[in-house]
């Protein structure tokens, strides 16, 4: 049972709109709060976008999910499971990066989820581009590969771009897998689609075991069927999740830097993550929202529903 401390504040205290919008309107704790010691789940704004090939944006993302994040209440509307009351669940604060040297950026992210792992705590991480996940990997899986499963319409298996460039938006799980912190054998990427350059990243993932589940095979097969073998390739061990945005069709998220058609709509959003249940997740994010393309804000409020769909698993599997 959660201390009441880390209760988010009431829509019937305080009216939605008003006060300082953290994360779900959960109590701000820095990792040098002297509360940290007690929470278990960490929500993190990592507002950089660094990796970006095409159509910025996503640094500006973390700010408008905590605005839009304040619409979220106390129980899921399904499952009825209440995080919020399971586990300690607060919002860290932002990964600061440097938007003008991107070594040094990956290097600030590698120390604060280094440190957020030396507390115990299971990251919840709001991008930023997918690029950010690269450096959270470093910080959470340097002494052992993670499984990871990746909803995305790409596969972010890249080598390089421009003329050598080994850190893109396009290239983070290239060098999660040559640098020990995947295994890839235990590694499922749903959803993949659209014009390539070429088909360099699906060599590279047949050569390593990765597991491709194209959208045409995700809407033969359907979600049920799917998120099955997805827990199965996961299996008991430590996995991370990593959800890119543009998973979902452009319809229900247009605010994003490299959408593709014939995806996912909202619905299917939020039920693959409800397959995740049982899964032995140590970390997650949701990246690539791009606020100056989404003037609704509707890609944000589906962005801030995913990230609550992966806290109600991730709480409820920490209370089991
Ligand atoms: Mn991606
Ligand atoms: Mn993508």
């Amino acid at each position: 049972m959660s201390d009441d401390f880390f209760q988010p504040v009431s829509g019937f205290e305080l009216p939605r709109f008003a006060g300082v919008p953290t994360f779900m309107r959960l109590p701000h704790v820095g990792l040098d709060d002297p509360r940290i010691g007690e929470v278990q789940v960490g929500l993190i704004g990592a507002p950089w976008d660094g990796g970006t090939t095409n159509r910025p944006g996503p640094r500006h993302a973390p700010r408008q999910l905590r605005d839009l994040s304040t619409m979220i209440r106390a129980q899921h509307g399904v499952t009825g499971v209440r995080p919020f009351e399971l586990v300690n669940c607060a919002d860290l604060g932002d990964v600061g990066p440097n938007p003008a040297d991107l070594n040094d950026s990956l290097k600030r992210f590698t120390r604060f989820y280094t440190r957020v792992r030396q507390e115990g705590i299971l990251p919840l991480t709001a991008g930023g581009d997918h690029l950010c996940t690269l450096p959270i990997l470093r910080g959470l899986a340097a002494d052992r590969p993670l499984g990871m499963i990746h909803f995305d319409s790409h596969t972010d298996l890249f080598h390089s771009y421009f003329n050598g460039c080994m850190y893109t938006h396009g290239t983070p799980f290239r060098r999660s897998v040559e640098e020990g912190l995947l295994d890839p054998k235990r590694v499922v990427m749903i959803g993949i689609r659209g014009t390539a350059y070429d088909s360099e990243d699906r060599d590279f993932a047949a050569s390593v075991g990765i597991r491709v589940i194209t959208i045409e095979e995700f809407f033969e097969r359907g979600v049920d069927d799917v998120m099955a073998e997805a827990r199965a390739i996961a299996g008991s061990g430590e996995t991370y999740v990593s959800y890119d945005i543009d998973f979902i069709d452009p319809a229900f998220a247009p605010g994003t830097g490299t959408p593709e058609v014939g995806g996912p709509n909202s619905f299917q959003a939020l039920q693959v993550v409800r397959g995740l249940d049982g899964v032995n997740i140590v970390g997650a994010d949701v990246v690539e929202v791009s606020p100056p393309f989404d003037p609704s804000g509707g890609t944000a409020w589906l962005g801030v529903s995913i990230m609550f769909e992966l806290l109600c698993v991730m709480a409820a599997n920490l209370a089991k």
